[in-house]
């Protein structure tokens, strides 16, 4: 017996669920498969953001910044603790049941919505059948099929995952105990976030990055300020480091590595190899489909994520672009008001991104490095959170928020940040870029007194050498 469905989203992550949402409001009838298993063994929703990724690893990042916080800065504010201690199971437990609170949440929105939900495992048949695989052989048939099937963390050959000493960064948001020293493989955006959480709760880390350059994809400005301070808080980051093999031990793994032309070794507790994703496109679709992948493994898609297939989509990890929820939730839904009719699309030169450390990094747009290189002209602004009075008295006035703006147009053409609270600041930025504004738009926007995000107003007035609270050189200013 096969169900008929407008529309067939195949994966419940960020950009599936957000599809069949966002197809179901424009009233077309939508099923979504998904096969994700929660530690009881029970159907959840959400992939790999809600159950393995950004919503678990955030709930560890505040906790265990709460409690660096309380410890490492509280007598700067007066406050004394005596007996401060941290309960790891209480702390996984309040993040397990954040987890299974915004999974639940996603259900209940299918069903307001009117969503089938599916449980298992969809592969896509020729003229957009999918065929679930379970408990019973199901197969529906679809007027739409979106694939949003996510991805899955490398596995390397010289550091293969066991699951108990070599893990991924699924299992390195339940160690049980704090390990007394730690090596991550890769030092990119989950290298840093859950280094910084293990460091707060007190392990030795040790980041092994086969780059020479620290966060190659952020503003060498930002990335250098960055370095210091992670380095300061004493997470110690090897550049050029190569992996050549691991050891098991009793209670240990050794790595073997070799930076500089000599060869390394570290013996670490917990190894974490965090060294990117890969598309999940195993068993996601039959061969007689012809469905085309491009030279890196993802499915092949237009601007509009139209694959070679008339009436397949593919949204999220599984396609080119960067690996991030919100990128994946806008494919998403770009997709799902296309099929309704619709003209949307998404601008891709305006995805933020954020690193979750302490201090937050974030960005929008063109780096200096990307607009030098294309021989672009701007001018940019840089203000200190050091003269910012909020982030003084937050006991956090560390960083900088950074604007480049077009020479010749003013319009801004990125923003950059290392500070606190960026992950919410750059917002701001974003929605002037998409707006098209220049600099001068935002130096003429009031910034209520004292917030951090007068630090973005400071830094379009340094554009034209105009900050109040910063002392220019008399010739930059305009
Ligand atoms: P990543 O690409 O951010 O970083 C991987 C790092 O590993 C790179 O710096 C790379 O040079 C290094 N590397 C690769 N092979 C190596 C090797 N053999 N030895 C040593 N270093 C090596 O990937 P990730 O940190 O695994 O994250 C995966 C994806 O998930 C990314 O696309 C990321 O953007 C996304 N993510 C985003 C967030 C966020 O938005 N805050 C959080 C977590 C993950």
């Amino acid at each position: 017996m096969s169900e008929r469905f407008d529309v067939v989203v195949i994966g419940a992550g960020p950009a599936g669920y957000t599809a069949a949402i966002r197809a179901a409001q424009l009233g077309l009838k939508v099923a979504c498969v998904d096969d994700w298993r929660d530690a009881q063994g029970g159907p959840a929703l959400g992939g790999t953001c809600l159950n393995a990724g950004c919503i678990p690893s955030k709930a560890l990042l505040e906790t265990s910044e709460l409690y660096a916080q309380v410890r490492d800065h509280g007598p700067v504010h007066g406050l004394q603790f005596k007996g401060l201690s941290l309960d790891l199971a209480a702390m996984m437990a309040h993040k397990d049941k954040v987890v299974s609170e915004l999974t639940r949440g996603i259900a209940t929105l299918f069903k307001a919505n009117g969503v089938t939900w599916i449980p298992g495992r969809g592969k896509l048949q020729p003229k957009n059948v999918v065929e679930i695989s379970g408990k019973s052989a199901q197969k529906l048939e679809a007027e739409h099929v979106i694939l949003a099937s996510g991805s899955t963390p490398v596995n390397l050959k010289n550091a293969p995952f066991d699951g108990q000493r070599i893990v991924d960064s699924l299992d390195a948001l339940a160690f049980a105990e704090v390990p007394r020293r730690i090596g991550i493989i890769g030092a990119g955006v989950v290298g840093l976030e859950l280094g910084s959480v293990w460091r707060r709760l007190g392990s030795e880390v040790v980041l092994l990055e086969a780059q020479e350059n620290f966060l190659a994809m952020a503003d060498e400005q930002v990335a250098r300020e960055a370095f210091k301070q992670f380095t300061a808080q004493g997470l110690d980051i090897r550049l050029g480091a190569r992996v050549l093999d691991t050891r098991q031990e009793k209670n240990a793994v050794t790595v073997r590595y070799q930076k500089e032309n000599a060869g390394h070794e570290e013996s670490v507790e917990r190894l974490i190899v965090a060294v990117g994703r890969r598309p999940n496109t195993d068993g996601l679709y039959a061969n007689e489909t012809g469905l085309l992948l491009d030279e890196w493994g993802f499915v092949h898609v237009d601007e509009h994520c139209r694959t070679n297939l008339p009436n397949v989509h593919a949204v999220g990890d599984v396609v080119r672009g960067p690996m991030l929820a919100h990128k994946g939730m806008e494919e998403g839904v770009m997709v799902a008001e296309r099929i309704a009719g619709h003209a949307s699309a998404v601008d891709y030169d305006l995805v933020p991104s954020v690193i979750y450390t302490q201090p937050e990094i974030a960005w929008i747009g063109k780096t200096e490095q990307a607009l030098k290189s294309a021989g672009e002209p701007y001018r940019a602004g840089v203000f200190p959170f050091a003269a910012n009075g909020r982030a003084k008295a937050m006991g956090a006035a560390s960083g900088f928020v950074k604007m480049l703006a077009d020479a010749r147009t003013d319009r801004v053409r990125g923003v950059h940040m290392v500070g606190p609270v960026c992950s919410e600041l750059i917002a701001a930025a974003g929605l002037a870029m998409s707006f098209g504004a220049s600099s001068e738009d935002i130096m003429l926007t009031m910034f209520a007194h004292p917030t951090l995000s007068e630090a973005l107003h400071e830094s379009a007035l340094a554009v034209a050498g105009r900050a109040i609270h910063l002392a220019q050189p008399r010739h930059t200013k305009t």
